[in-house]
């Protein structure tokens, strides 16, 4: 029992989930459709609690502004490759996943150290590339977004639910409940 507040996010990302196995049994269609680099437009909430309402609230909106700089850099208009992706020599040669900057702790940004050893059109391609250690499927970014939200919010506040939707139909939940 308690205050819970929640504030919706909007951006548009791409990814490909490379280990997609579709079993014919369950699936409308054989088609592993997921495996193509393809994009959404993605939703996600997330929800907060406190340990006490200072001035009547959970926390003020206006401090999930970290976390929003957070999923604009990292995620809006960008494509998430799994840094296990056999997909990655293929499509993106020159990417050095061993200098990739280390962000939230495991969490592996894009790779502008690598910039002087590119041409500015292949810089540009490789501003877009946010490395990830996962497959980045509904279900792990949801978690990865609760882990995000939960490094930049103020002291005493927690985030204990996210929402990601990563279509109007479908998406996932990850919480601590
Ligand atoms: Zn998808």
């Amino acid at each position: 029992m308690g205050h819970i507040i929640y504030k919706e996010f909007h951006g548009c990302f791409g990814h490909r989930v490379w280990n997609q196995n579709l079993e014919e049994k369950f699936a409308d269609s054989t088609q592993c459709t997921c495996r193509y680099l393809h994009g959404h437009n993605f939703k996600t909430v997330v929800y907060l609690e406190s340990d006490k309402l200072v001035n009547g609230m959970v926390t003020d909106f206006k401090h999930l502004g970290a976390f929003k700089k957070w999923l604009d850099r990292v995620m809006d208009h960008k494509t998430l490759m799994d840094i296990s992706d056999p997909m990655i020599p293929t499509m993106l040669p020159k990417a050095k996943i061993e200098d990739a900057i280390l962000e939230l702790k495991d969490k592996l940004f894009a790779i502008p150290e690598t910039k002087k050893e590119l041409t500015e059109l292949e810089y540009e391609l490789y501003a877009g590339i946010v490395f990830v250690n996962f497959a980045p499927t509904a279900e792990n970014i949801s978690k990865w977004i609760f882990e995000a939200v939960n490094t930049l919010l103020p002291q005493g506040v927690r985030c204990t639910k996210v929402e990601f939707w990563e279509t109007q139909k479908a998406g996932a939940i990850y919480t601590n409940e």
